[in-house]
């Protein structure tokens, strides 16, 4: 039998303060001293002793096998969704941002091995936001200062995908409530809303009219932007390219998710995700950015292991 049940409470990190993640006790460190304070996660909630986990076909692990063990089969019973799309040329990117290059630089016919070359922003396909992406004097919180693991927490889907929503429209928080309301979710203390706007499954293509997917998108109110900053989330995803920032015919509309109630908070903003339309309304977020010195944000291939 496999026990699935209480795997996200076993790695939700400790009770920290609303919207700091261990990020108080590093409020008046040097940046350099908040790499050494890493909060890791810890198991609270003691695992059920007398299950047998069967990670795979034929490897059954007893309850005295070690808690990776046991934790490692528990994750591979549940069903894993990959949240981001291939890197390949010609995928949409914010106009102003670099293209995505990759070159086969190296051919195994003529050098000896394969090897391609990349050329990447930090904020091409399925990436993370840092606070400094959009406010300079916060060059302490780029992407390299965060914990390894501030990405791996419980997520709830918030889907809209059957709203159709246009290029402008906004995500309210009457929306967020009234969704709430009828799936019996709230986001909680420390974890990830994941917001599925139904935009990547509509328009993501990488042909030459691949642009129209970040020229054009819908955002959420501002309502709705404080409502989940004062939930306590540590990060947001979306299926768009700028999540809380509508964007109509290229030009981006207000948004104070980056400049004012996300970024400036420590709230990483996580955009461009793919096949939340999989996604239980429940699961477990699972990615780590890139660690590049004074990284404005970074490419991320996050999973998603679902309750059901
Ligand atoms: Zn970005």
């Amino acid at each position: 039998m496999v026990q699935r049940q209480g795997l996200i409470n076993a790695v939700t990190p400790p009770a920290c303060q609303p919207r700091d993640f261990g990020r108080h006790q590093l409020s008046n460190t040097s940046p350099a001293m908040r790499r050494d304070i890493l909060p890791s996660f810890q198991v609270e909630q003691k695992m059920e002793e007398t299950v047998t986990l069967q990670a795979q076909p034929g490897a059954a692990y007893s309850a005295q096998a070690g808690l990776a063990t046991r934790l490692s089969a528990m994750l591979r019973s549940m069903r894993v969704v990959d949240l981001s799309p291939t890197l390949e040329r010609g995928i949409p990117n914010w106009p102003m941002h670099p293209p995505l290059v990759i070159d086969k630089a190296r051919l195994s016919g003529r050098d000896g091995y394969y090897c391609q070359f990349l050329m990447i922003s930090e904020h091409t396909g399925t990436h993370v936001d840092a606070p400094v992406h959009f406010h300079e004097h916060l060059l302490h919180m780029s992407i390299d200062t965060f914990p390894a693991d501030i990405l791996i927490a419980p997520a709830v889907l918030y889907d809209f995908s059957d709203k159709h929503m246009q290029p402008g429209d906004l995500v309210t928080l009457n929306m967020v409530k009234a969704y709430e309301a009828e799936n019996g979710v709230q986001i909680g203390e420390g974890e990830i809303p994941l917001i599925n706007f139904g935009w990547m499954q509509r328009f993501w293509r990488t042909d030459d009219a691949s642009t129209w997917f970040v020229k054009n998108a819908p955002g959420i109110h501002e309502d709705a932007i404080i409502y989940f900053k004062d939930r306590g989330i540590r990060a947001i995803g979306c299926d768009t390219v700028a999540c809380d920032m509508a964007v109509i015919d290229g030009v981006g509309q207000e948004t104070t998710g980056h400049t004012t109630h996300w970024l400036p908070n420590g709230i990483l903003i996580i955009e461009m995700l793919t096949n939340l339309h999989k996604l239980s309304l429940r699961s477990l977020f699972v990615a780590t950015p890139l660690k590049i010195k004074e990284g404005s944000g970074s490419p991320i291939r996050p999973l998603a292991f679902c309750e059901e």
